[in-house]
């Protein structure tokens, strides 16, 4: 039995002083390419990584929800009547919303979520909260999964990644797309998940990285700015509106050819966001044939690209962000970019494994030259989606 879901098992039976039906958990995720792209209908190649959170679970006889986090004290409990989705705050929103995600699911479905029974849940973490690994969609998925078994839901797994997706939008107030969701239910060992989110086709498609002796660091900045959510939002409107100068339904409408009539359009801060996530999808196609034809070594150009897309035209980095990544590239990175929403959070570096230290040790320094905050750098592995551990 791993420690994790030892302390999973543990934390439920200090929590709710019974044993658990089960454990199931579901991993944080990086996003190797495709940033901004999820909810503008793109492409994006994340990895579900070695880091995850478990929730034990116990159906109850009545319609009570209890919900307990080793991250956060108390217990919050409350009855499937009572479940509003505007009524929900902070972290017990995360596992309530799944709650009353699935059950809405079900009743589309023409269900009775009335006859619904309560459950116990304990969630236990190894992804650090608010470092752009999406702890949230951890949260969300090893929930889904859970209740998806002990009410008999039998949704599939992007069935399941919408409803986390659903959670995250109208519970918790964050407009985001399906890739968080879909990289920690979808993940497989070694392997990105290339996603495209307008149609929800998903591909498991070979890193290689061990064989080819490299590895991704992440470089969490442990930066996060108070205008995180109000830039995420601002992006995304940015987005529809050029879209909608454009003619197109979403910006997976246009391409790196339709740039020039977008420039003659837009007026110049919208064009550079429409031009991020036009280049950003085709980096992601560009990425996933350069894997298939020379293997990760050679990426790292798109990576660096990447960066400086989202630095310029998208312009959600930080001065962190930005040192993790001109030093990651100083010292020798394959190929190196921040990963997630922006404003703060984690950059990843690819990284040949006999210099993974030294590019480490000399990122560590840079910051301190520069006066910041230590990072918090570790590896991480492409590693399996949501599961039932026992
Ligand atoms: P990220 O997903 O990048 O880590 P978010 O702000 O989207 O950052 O989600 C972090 C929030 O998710 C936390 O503030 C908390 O509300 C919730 N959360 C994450 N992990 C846990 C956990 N183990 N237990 C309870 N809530 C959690
Ligand atoms: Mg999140």
């Amino acid at each position: 039995m791993t420690e994790l879901l030892q302390r999973g098992r543990d934390y439920f039976s200090s929590q709710f002083g019974t044993a658990p039906d089960g454990v199931w958990s579901a991993p944080g995720r990086v996003n190797l390419i495709g940033e901004h792209t999820d909810y503008n209908d793109g492409f994006a190649f994340p990895l579900a990584i070695d880091k995850r959170t478990a929730v034990a679970a116990r159906s109850r006889a009545d319609r009570m929800v209890r919900v307990a986090s080793s991250s956060f004290p108390g217990v919050v409990e409350l009855s499937l009547d009572d479940l509003d989705p505007d009524g929900l705050s902070g972290w017990a929103a995360y596992p309530l919303g799944v709650a009353w995600a699935m059950s809405e699911a079900l009743r589309q479905e023409g269900r009775d979520a009335g006859r619904l029974t309560g459950v116990d849940l304990a969630l236990s973490s190894d992804v650090p909260a608010g470092a752009g690994l999406s702890s949230s969609a951890a949260v969300e998925c090893s929930v889904a999964l859970a209740l998806n078994e002990l009410w008999g839901a039998g949704l599939d797994r992007q069935e399941l990644a919408r409803v986390g997706q659903l959670a995250e939008n109208r519970v918790v107030g964050a407009p985001t797309g399906i890739m968080d969701q879909s990289a920690s239910l979808l993940g497989e060992p070694d392997h990105g998940i290339l996603l495209d989110c307008q149609s929800l086709r998903t591909e498991a498609v070979p890193l290689g990285f061990s064989a080819a002796g490299v590895g991704l660091l992440v470089i969490d900045t442990r930066t996060s700015h108070s205008h995180a959510d109000g830039g995420y939002a601002s992006r995304r409107r940015s987005c529809e509106d050029g879209a909608r100068s454009l003619g197109v339904r979403s910006l997976r409408g246009l391409g790196p050819e339709d740039l020039p009539r977008a420039a003659s359009v837009l007026d110049a801060q919208t064009f550079r966001r429409v031009r991020h996530v036009v280049t950003e999808n085709q980096r992601v196609l560009d990425t996933v044939a350069m894997l298939r034809t020379s293997g990760p070594a050679a990426i790292g150009p798109f990576l660096n690209a990447s960066h400086v897309s989202m630095r310029d035209d998208f312009e959600i980095s930080t001065a962190e962000l930005d040192l993790a990544v001109s030093s990651a590239q100083e010292l020798g990175a394959i190929g190196s970019r921040m990963t997630g929403g922006g404003f703060g959070g984690a950059a990843i570096a690819l990284v040949r494994n006999d210099v993974a230290v030294r590019v480490a040790e000399g990122i560590v320094q840079a910051f301190a030259r520069a006066g910041f905050a230590a990072p918090h750098i570790f590896p991480v592995t492409a590693s399996a989606g949501a599961r039932r551990d026992c």
